[in-house]
């Protein structure tokens, strides 16, 4: 009937090709034994020197290095005194990290809908859910492509709420902003928070960052990330310190900042993000021949229309009544085929409302965000990071074109 692979066909690749995948050198490992071989592992001179990097690298006055992307979101929320009461608006289309980090703080994540064509943020939606209570918005840079920052920035004007923004997608990108060329991500919003796991466009095993312009905000997430202590071991002088605030240990080590220190040296990162944006042109290109297929739409304008999207995700979503399948067959039938085929595509993401713990804790239901919602079935991430070839890339147009125009009757 067909030739695919999850009917026992020949696969189009022998080996799985991953999502995504870190991009680790020589340098990279050399650097981490030294580290291992000096009198600090954990808090030593290497948080400084890799927080001042990474401010640089994204225009920012302060950076402060934790434990993971989700403790940065934690920490977000605790520099914004966020607490028992308060609401924060966030998308349903992200990790759950982007709003369990709400609850960790005894507040209410307020959902709201994204954009049918980009899946960021809908951001009349936000408006009309503000109230009294809304303490924060989080804004999450869902691929790769900044939000709407001058919008988001408007609303956090007219209703005193800060931004958040989830970056964890999106280093390297920019926002024309104030700037016809464009701001970097890291220095769009109050707060900017950025995931070093080893998926993200550096890594530091792992590892989260959150960069500001404000002294208060740095200074309250630097206590908070160890223990609600005002002073680090390596910087104490006597044995004296004093516990001011319930804070936690989300540290980050020696070990770990030294290795982000040499993923972001001489703007390595800058690279990656450029290859990664060449992949995602080539997809765009090749993609324009399957009928079922239509990727997310790049926002951008004028120069930022190349260097505004960071593409940690090529997302796809499918046109499931153009197929030559039975109607049952969703989009579950079409992963599975594809993986077969040795591609690995992924699903971001189930859209957090609708996560059992959700229901359970929140009583969130189907119809609460309909785009995303009618999105989550139809999406697909295809494979896309930096050190893939275009071999890699040829075979997974032609899995597609293999697998979508398959007669499944
Ligand atoms: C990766 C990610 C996180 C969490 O980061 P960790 O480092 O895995 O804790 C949060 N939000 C988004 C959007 C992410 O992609």
């Amino acid at each position: 009937m067909n030739n695919l692979a999850i009917n026992g066909g020949t696969p189009i690749r022998d080996s799985m090709l991953p999502y995504s995948r870190q991009s680790i050198d020589d340098k990279d490992i050399a650097a981490v034994v030294d580290v291992l071989k000096s009198d600090w592992l954990t808090t030593g001179p290497k948080v400084d020197e890799f927080e001042k990097a990474f401010a640089g690298a994204v225009d920012a006055k302060y950076a402060i290095a934790v434990s993971s992307g989700t403790a940065a979101l934690h920490c977000a929320m605790y520099a914004l005194n966020v607490g028992p009461g308060d609401e924060v608006i966030v998308p349903v289309m992200t990790f759950a990290a982007s709003a369990n980090c709400i609850l960790y703080q005894g507040a209410t994540p307020v959902f709201v809908d994204v954009e049918p064509d980009t899946l960021l943020i809908n951001i009349k939606e936000v408006e009309a859910k503000i109230t009294e209570r809304t303490k924060a918005i989080i804004a999450v840079d869902y691929a790769g492509q900044p939000c709407d920052y001058n919008e988001l920035q408007s609303i956090s004007d007219l209703y005193g709420v800060p931004i958040i923004a989830d970056a964890c997608h999106a280093l390297g990108g920019k926002y024309h902003g104030k700037f016809y060329w464009g701001q970097p991500v890291g220095s769009l919003a109050d707060l900017n928070v950025f995931s070093l796991h080893p998926v993200k466009h550096i890594t530091t095993g792992e590892g989260g960052i959150i960069t500001t312009d404000n002294h208060h905000f740095a200074e309250r997430m630097r206590i908070f990330r160890n223990h609600g202590i005002p002073s680090s071991h390596a910087t104490r002088k006597s044995w004296f310190y004093e516990m001011v605030d319930l804070g936690y240990n989300y540290r980050l080590t020696d070990i770990q900042c030294v290795l982000g220190i040499s993923q972001l040296r001489e703007s390595q990162f800058k690279y990656w993000v450029e290859r990664r944006r060449n992949i995602a042109a080539t997809y765009d290109k090749s993609l324009l021949e399957i009928d079922a297929i239509s990727p997310l739409i790049n926002k951008a304008i004028g120069p930022n229309k190349a260097t505004g999207h960071a593409y940690h995700l090529y997302v796809v979503q499918l046109d499931l009544d153009k197929l030559i399948w039975p109607s049952h067959f969703g989009r579950f039938a079409i992963y599975d085929a594809l993986r077969a085929e040795g591609i690995g595509v992924n699903v971001h993401y189930i859209p957090v409302h609708l996560h059992p713990y959700y229901r359970a804790k929140l009583g969130t239901r189907i119809g609460l965000a309909p785009v995303a919602e009618a999105a989550y079935e139809r999406i697909l991430s295809l494979p896309i990071f930096p050190t893939m070839t275009n071999q890699d890339i040829s075979d997974v147009v032609q899995a597609l074109q293999k697998v979508l125009g398959a007669d499944m009757r």
